[in-house]
């Protein structure tokens, strides 16, 4: 949050047709609770007219009981202008009445926070405001990026590529990577791509971002590779990015300047892929495969992949997700999930990599129920390059 325990990122719209009422709520919003950027409006109108001026509006108080249009149109209006931010409903009129409207907000997809009945007391204020800041926080950790954010990464080049570690689990032995990009952000710090990938791949950002992590997990790669260790790389790819035309002919550039063989490397695609009946796509992973680079089927059980569109595609590795193995991994139905899973991908002669192995019961089932590889916390976090090299030597000591 830009200002942890302030209130200044709020822009309040006050609506009430009393102007005792507007002067009482901005002074008290001022005095105690240091919001200063409070704009009042005696009418629905007048609210409208502010609402679209201003364009930053992120609290609403609003009086339901007006002359003319009442609270409840204006919330109407909030909703087809598909405001985002907060309504306070102000009211003296019976809770009956105040039950149903606001059930009515959240109908509307409106973020309404609270009542305050009237007569409001200073008291009143300090739950809603409690409220809308604990709200905002957990919005600020989960809610995509804006594009203009992800511009500003891509011109920046403020990513930064973490590495976590896979295991032989035949022989408990170090053999891979998998490269996972983060942003640094100039406000929140280092943000989980969970929060900007999705937004980057509804537009054709995304090409800039795997650019900027192919080409600087290459380096790291080259860097591993001089200091002794030769070990796997896998690289996630969006369906965007292979449908780019070049795709193919970038990796094998990045191959030969880093002298990295083919089979070091493995391209993770998902089973958005598999249903996608785009011919680039196929053909850019055709050209890897028949070079050597690996294809693995990443997040297998998410959705639903039928055996005859794997077959179509070039694969090597299966990568089942991390849901098979959190919450409750050692129930009936799950196992014989992860069994069907796995002669599947023996009869497609497939290896196999478990995600998600967060604890050593997690990874003894994994072992047991015979899949190949497997990463997750319990065997290494995602972590900077430099750290790889410590890890393994903690690594080969534990084992
Ligand atoms: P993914 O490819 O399925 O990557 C695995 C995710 O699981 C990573 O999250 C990793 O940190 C997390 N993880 C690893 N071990 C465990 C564990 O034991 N328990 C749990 N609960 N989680 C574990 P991360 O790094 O936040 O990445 C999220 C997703 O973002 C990735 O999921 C991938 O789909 C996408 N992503 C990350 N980097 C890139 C990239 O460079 N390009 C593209 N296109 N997508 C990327
Ligand atoms: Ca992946
Ligand atoms: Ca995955």
């Amino acid at each position: 949050m830009s200002d942890k325990n302030g209130f200044g990122w709020l822009n309040v719209l006050l609506v009430d047709d009393s102007q005792a009422i507007l002067e009482y709520v901005s002074t008290v919003l001022s005095e105690l609770y240091k919001i200063e950027n409070t704009y009042s409006a005696a009418s629905v109108k007048e609210a409208m007219q502010v609402f679209r001026q201003s364009n930053s509006i992120n609290l609403i108080f609003l009086d339901l009981n007006m002359p003319n249009e009442d609270g409840i149109q204006l919330l109407e209006q909030l909703k087809n202008h598909q405001y985002s931010g907060y309504v306070v409903i102000m009211s003296g009129v019976s809770t009956r009445i105040i039950s149903s409207v606001e059930q009515l907000a959240q109908k509307y997809g409106l973020n309404y926070i609270g009542t305050l009945l009237k007569p409001i007391h200073e008291t009143d204020f300090a739950s809603i405001i409690e409220r809308v800041g604990q709200s905002y926080s957990k919005r600020e950790c989960t809610e995509s990026l804006k594009t203009y954010e992800i511009v500003r990464a891509i011109k920046n080049n403020d990513f930064e590529v973490l590495y976590q570690p896979q295991i032989d689990l035949n022989t408990r032995s170090f053999f891979g990577v998998e490269a996972l990009c983060r942003m640094k952000h100039p406000r929140l710090g280092i943000v989980s791509p969970d929060r900007f990938i999705g937004k980057a791949e509804e537009s054709e950002l995304i090409i800039h971002i795997t650019l900027a992590v192919y080409k600087q997990a290459f380096v790291d790669w080259k860097k591993w590779r001089r200091l002794g260790l030769d070990i796997k790389l896998s690289l996630n790819a969006s369906p965007i990015s292979l449908q780019q035309p070049e795709f193919a002919d970038f990796i094998f550039g990045l191959l030969d300047s880093h002298q990295m063989q083919a089979s070091r490397l493995c391209i993770e695609v998902t089973e958005s892929v598999l249903a996608s009946d785009q011919p680039q796509e196929l053909m850019n992973l055709s050209r890897l495969s028949m070079r050597g680079v690996d294809i693995a089927l990443d997040d297998f059980g998410q959705e639903n992949s039928t055996i005859e569109r794997m077959q179509k595609l070039p694969l090597t590795y299966l990568k089942l997700d991390k849901s098979y193995f959190l919450d409750n991994p050692e129930s009936l139905n799950r196992m014989s999930l992860i069994n069907s899973t796995l002669s599947l991908a023996n009869e497609l002669k497939l290896t196999t990599i478990a995600e998600g192995v967060e604890n050593a019961e997690i990874l003894s089932l994994v072992t047991k129920l015979g899949c190949d590889t497997a990463q997750g916390y319990h065997i290494g976090r995602p972590m900077a390059a430099s750290k790889i090299l410590s890890w393994e030597r903690d690594w080969n000591n534990l084992t």
